[in-house]
């Protein structure tokens, strides 16, 4: 009885090791797709780099913009003109 408790516990470990061996290639997998994404500096959603524009701020800081959240900017813009 023991040791078929035993068993069980140990084929749980085994499954919870090989459960978490598989997320980590998943979240790695998932990491390589995602250096084509960058996420929009205001609304934090991930856009593909090239709907996003890029901005400079001091010597290293780069910023993203999606064209919804510059034409958010804009309208904001406009109004208080
Ligand atoms: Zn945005």
């Amino acid at each position: 009885m023991i040791v078929s408790v035993l068993a069980i516990a140990f084929l749980v470990i085994v499954a919870f090791v090989a459960f978490i061996g598989y997320k980590a290639v998943i979240l790695r997998g998932s990491k390589a797709v995602d250096q084509r994404n960058e996420r929009c500096s205001i609304c934090r959603e991930q856009f593909d780099k090239n709907d996003l524009l890029l901005r400079q701020v001091g010597d290293y800081r780069l910023l993203y913009f999606c064209r919804s959240c510059i034409m958010q900017l804009y309208a904001d813009l406009g109004l208080k003109n």
